[in-house]
C-alpha cells in the first residue's frame, strides 16, 4: 500500500472511532502552541456538536497562553488534574511521542482507543491508530482533511482554531507547500479575519520584550566551525532574564537568533522554573534538526526540533556541538 493509502485508510478509520466515540479526551503537548490548542479546540467542537462528551487538557503549565484566549471553543478546556482516568477514546494532537503529553501520558496506558493525530517527522506512533501525514504544514491542516473526509462543515469557529495552527506552524505563510494558500484562502473565506488573529498570536508583546531581547540577544554566541563547518548561533534565556514575561516573549527569541546568515543551524536554551532547560533548535537547508534532537531525547521536524536536559548551560551546549558534529 502507497503512503498516501494507507492515510486516506486511517484517516476514513479515524473518522468511524471518533463517530461511534461514546467519550473523547482530546490531549494537546505541554507549553503548548496554537497548533495544538488549534487542533485540540477546532476536534472537542466538532465532538460537542455531535452531541458526544469530550474533555480538551494540557500537561502543563495550568494557564492556556494568553494569546491563545480568544480562540473558540475554550470552555471545553479542563485543568489536567481533571482529566478523567478511565477513558473511551483519547486522542492526542500535535504530538511526536506520549512524553510531550506530560503528566497526563499515564492516560495513554488506561484509554481504550489511542488516535494519534500529528505531522511531526519523529512520530513514535505511540496509539492504537496514528494518522500521521509528515507533509502536512500543521496538525491543524491534517485536521482539515479529517473534517473533509468527515463530512463537517468548517465553519467560521472551527477555521478560526485551524487558521491559528496553519499560521504559526508555517511562520506566518514563509514555510509553505502547493496547497498551503488554498487552505488558506478557504479558512479565510468563512470570514474569520486572519490579520487579527495573526496578530494576537505572534505579534503582540509587552514593552518589557525589548530589554529582555537586548540582553539575550546581546550574549548570543557564533560557533562557525559547528556542524561541520556549516556553524551554530546560539543564545541562552535564563530565569533573570525573563521576570514576568509570559511563554510568547521566550519562544519569540529563536525566531530572531535563526535568521543568522552565518549559521546554518540556531538554538535558543531556555531554563524552566524548575532549573531544567528546554532547548529550541532550527536549520535551514541540509541539517536534519529533528535527527540531532532525537538522538538527545526530544523530536521535532527537519528545520524545526526541540529537547529537554538537566545538566547545565555549558554542558548542554558541549554535547549539542558534538552531536552537531
Ligand atoms: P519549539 O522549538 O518548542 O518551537 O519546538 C520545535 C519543534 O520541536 C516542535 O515541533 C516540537 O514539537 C518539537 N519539540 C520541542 N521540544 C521537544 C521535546 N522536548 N521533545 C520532543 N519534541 C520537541
Ligand atoms: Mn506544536
Ligand atoms: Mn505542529
Amino acid at each position: 500500500m502507497s503512503e498516501l493509502d494507507s492515510l486516506e485508510t486511517c484517516k476514513s478509520r479515524a473518522v468511524g472511532v471518533l463517530e461511534n466515540a461514546t467519550s473523547v479526551t482530546v490531549l494537546c503537548h505541554v507549553q503548548p502552541d496554537a497548533d495544538t490548542i488549534g487542533s485540540g479546540l477546532a476536534l472537542g467542537l466538532v465532538l460537542e456538536r455531535k452531541g458526544i462528551p469530550v474533555q480538551v487538557a494540557f500537561g502543563f503549565p495550568d494557564e492556556l497562553p494568553e494569546s491563545m484566549r480568544e480562540l473558540p471553543g475554550k470552555h471545553l478546556l479542563v485543568a489536567a488534574n481533571e482529566v478523567q482516568r478511565d477513558v473511551d477514546l483519547l486522542v492526542t494532537v500535535d504530538c511526536g511521542s506520549a512524553g510531550r503529553l506530560g503528566r497526563l501520558a499515564d492516560r495513554v496506558e488506561s484509554a481504550r482507543e489511542v488516535l494519534v493525530i500529528d505531522h511531526h517527522r519523529s512520530n513514535t506512533r505511540f496509539g492504537t491508530m496514528n494518522l500521521i501525514d509528515q507533509r502536512a504544514e500543521s496538525t491543524t491542516a491534517v485536521l482539515a482533511t479529517l473534517f473533509d473526509m468527515w463530512g463537517v462543515e468548517i465553519d467560521e469557529e472551527l477555521a478560526h482554531c485551524l487558521f491559528a495552527g496553519l499560521v504559526t506552524d508555517t511562520g506566518s505563510f514563509r514555510w509553505v507547500q502547493p496547497g498551503t494558500h488554498t487552505l488558506a484562502e478557504r479558512l479565510l473565506d468563512t470570514g474569520i479575519d486572519g490579520s487579527r488573529i495573526a496578530r494576537r498570536l505572534l505579534d503582540t508583546h509587552p514593552f518589557g520584550w525589548l530589554p529582555m531581547l537586548s540582553s539575550v540577544l546581546g550574549s548570543a554566541t557564533l560557533v562557525k566551525e559547528a556542524a561541520d563547518g556549516r556553524g551554530l548561533v546560539y543564545a541562552v534565556i535564563r530565569r533573570s532574564d525573563v521576570g514576568d514575561l509570559r511563554s510568547e516573549e521566550i519562544e519569540s527569541v529563536i525566531d530572531i537568533v535563526r535568521t543568522t546568515a552565518e549559521a546554518e543551524v540556531a538554538a535558543v536554551l531556555k531554563e524552566a522554573a524548575d532549573g531544567t532547560w528546554s532547548v529550541s533548535l532550527r536549520s535551514k537547508y541540509d541539517v536534519d534538526v529533528s535527527a540531532a534532537a532525537g538522538r538527545l531525547g526530544g523530536g521535532g521536524h527537519r528545520f524545526a526540533a526541540g529537547y529537554t536536559a538537566d545538566t547545565d548551560c555549558e554542558e548542554i551546549v558541549a554535547a549539542l556541538l558534538e552531536t552537531l558534529g
